[in-house]
């Protein structure tokens, strides 16, 4: 499967700062997926910056209903209006900043399925979950609640985001990550049959750590946040998908 690796801008940078850093990654990087999620007012210049190159770009978030008295939201036919093809949903911080349970992010799920866009789910356990021993009933639970039918069909993408790595450096031994990893192919095919769902993992993953996390069993790529701010640690990220993948590379 291609690696897909994702950059997830969070709330940072102007507008020129963010048709730099799409122009900086323009190129790619032969035999993997990129795709950019800018803040959503910077999003239809970025898709503009991106015409003509093998990149992709998706929102952040998006409400559920397709329009309405819901002031500050963005829904989802405008991000596939702006030339997005993607929407990162039920982000721990959306989660967390928002109160997103797991049925609003169903909910968004739906809308983005409907509107064409291909949605990009995530899930993680808490430190204090992972401490419990319950960070696989706890992702296992999230992807049975947050996910509706037809997901798979879409060609809709979990990201395996562990919370307490998510902006701290700090990642899950390479046989935590397979160990969820594994499970959340199992529960994917039990629910929708063998498929090609592609499995990112999120949380720190940096130039240095990525090749060893993508070279794992079921992990079709990478959500990355800080790093992907910064355009050669996000091509590098990607060009490490690639050489775990080819042997001897
Ligand atoms: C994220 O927020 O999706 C993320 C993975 O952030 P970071 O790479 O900075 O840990």
């Amino acid at each position: 499967m291609t690696p897909l690796i994702a950059g997830n801008w969070k709330m940072h940078g102007t507008l020129a700062e963010a048709v730099a850093l799409a122009q900086a990654v323009r190129a790619g990087v032969a035999g993997a997926d990129l795709l950019v999620c800018p803040p959503a007012p910077h999003l239809a210049s970025v898709v503009q910056a991106l015409v003509g190159a093998a990149v992709a770009v998706g929102g952040q978030d998006c409400h559920a209903a397709a329009k309405g008295a819901h002031t500050g939201d963005v829904s989802a036919p405008m991000l596939r209006d702006a030339g997005a093809s993607h929407v990162i949903l039920g982000h721990s911080e959306r989660r967390a900043d928002h109160g997103e349970t797991d049925a609003v992010v169903r909910a968004k799920v739906e809308a983005a399925i409907a509107a064409g866009l291909v949605p990009v789910a995530c899930v993680g356990e808490t430190e204090a979950q992972r401490l419990a021993g319950e960070a696989e009933s706890v992702v296992a639970a999230q992807l049975d609640a947050s996910l509706p039918d037809g997901f798979a069909d879409a060609g809709g993408v979990v990201a395996y985001e562990p919370v307490w790595a998510i902006g701290t450096g700090r990642t899950p031994t390479e046989g935590d990550i397979a160990a969820i990893h594994a499970l959340m192919r199992r529960v994917l095919a039990a629910r929708f049959g063998e498929g090609g769902t592609r499995l990112l993992y999120g949380g720190s993953v940096k130039p240095g750590n990525a090749r060893a996390i993508l070279a794992l069993p079921h992990v079709d790529g990478a959500l990355v946040g800080g790093a992907s701010l910064v355009a050669a640690d996000f091509l590098a990220i990607a060009a490490a998908a690639v050489a775990g993948r080819t042997p001897g590379g």
